[in-house]
């Protein structure tokens, strides 16, 4: 079964994520636990926490995902908003362990030009105390799309990352848009076999699908409806064309104001994966 799905609203209640998915028949979805442009992560109340669990059971939409909000900064060379950043992550990882969600997918942040192994470095020491026990929760590294400072833009410091945290519930999110701002031709079958064979397959448990409204290595971090950017359906068609990809989990969080358009969206994405 194709595992597909949004990240969806959660306006009114975590738990009514699960009603929207299920309406536009996704098998899978993606959520902020919290508004993602302010910095405290409000409490969930126990009677929230309780009707996402039976809904959770109910629809069977699994495995979600939680995203990180956008304030946080693992990379910060600012210790205060460093600090913040990592207890921000904290919080999270434990509100999805009591909400039984396996995945957070997190942004590797900005070194703010303090240079790119100190960046890796702080990122490493934040997700490692994060992960320094067990809870069943991992945390997906997501890759970036080349900004300037951003840490993760590449397959090569996205493995180094993994490799120096050393933590059996970390693993990777791929985004193809971000991907192709960083100057990876998703068009191409071979960039899918590349990054199988730098990340290994088996970490990556995630892909955000996502076409590029910039051009390929613009750097640029804009998401554009699939088919409508500088990917395109055959492009599409050509990455995925590398058949072991098409057993992960797929989100899709591209600029929609209709159900409708997202209906219309999914129908094509079964088409090219299908
Ligand atoms: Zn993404
Ligand atoms: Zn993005």
């Amino acid at each position: 079964m194709l595992k597909l799905g949004y990240h969806v609203s959660i306006s009114g209640g975590i738990s009514n994520a699960f009603d929207y998915s299920k309406e536009i028949n996704c098998t899978t979805m993606q959520i902020f636990i919290g508004s993602p442009r302010i910095w405290s992560v409000q409490k969930i109340s126990t009677e929230e926490k309780n009707k996402f669990l039976i809904k959770s059971k109910n629809t069977k939409i699994e495995p979600v995902f939680v995203h990180m909000p956008y304030l946080p900064n693992l990379a910060s060379p600012k210790e205060d908003v460093y600090k913040k950043s990592v207890e921000t992550l904290s919080i999270i990882v434990k509100e999805c362990a009591a909400l039984k969600i396996e995945y957070v997918v997190v942004h590797l942040g900005s070194g703010l030009g303090e240079g790119k192994e100190k960046a890796i470095d702080r990122v490493v020491n934040a997700v490692s105390s994060v992960k320094s026990e067990k809870n069943g929760v991992f945390v997906l590294l997501e890759n970036q799309a080349g900004q300037k400072n951003s840490v993760g833009s590449t397959l090569e410091d996205l493995k180094e990352i993994y490799d120096k945290i050393h933590s059996s519930e970390v693993g990777f999110c791929i985004d193809t848009c971000h991907l192709f701002a960083a100057g990876y031709d998703v068009r191409k079958t071979e960039t899918a076999k590349l990054i199988d064979d730098k990340l290994g397959f088996e970490n990556i448990k995630l892909i955000h699908l996502n076409d590029a409204k910039y051009e390929l290595g613009s750097g640029r971090d804009r998401h554009e409806c699939i088919g409508l950017g500088n990917i395109g359906i055959d492009g599409f068609k050509s990455f995925f064309s590398y058949k072991k990809f098409l057993g992960l989990n797929f989100i899709l969080e591209t600029p929609h104001s209709s159900k409708e358009q997202e209906l219309n969206e999914l129908k094509t994405v079964r088409e090219i994966l299908l």
